[in-house]
């Protein structure tokens, strides 16, 4: 088995973690029903991308 030949310092280990985070998902307003929606997909609530409606909902 591989052994480390020098003890990793508190420094190096939270360099190494500095990328390890999850990042929160981004969230626009929808522009037409104003609804949080994730940026480049259709809204969920209207069906709405781009200004025009895509995906057909129930309240249309
Ligand atoms: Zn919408």
């Amino acid at each position: 088995m591989a052994v480390p030949k020098k003890k990793t310092s508190k420094s190096r280990r939270n360099m190494r973690r500095s990328h390890d985070f999850i990042a929160a998902p981004a969230y626009n307003e929808c522009s037409n029903c104003g609804e949080l929606h994730r940026p480049h997909h259709v809204c969920p609530a209207c069906g709405h991308y781009d200004g025009r409606e895509v995906v057909a909902t129930a309240a249309a």
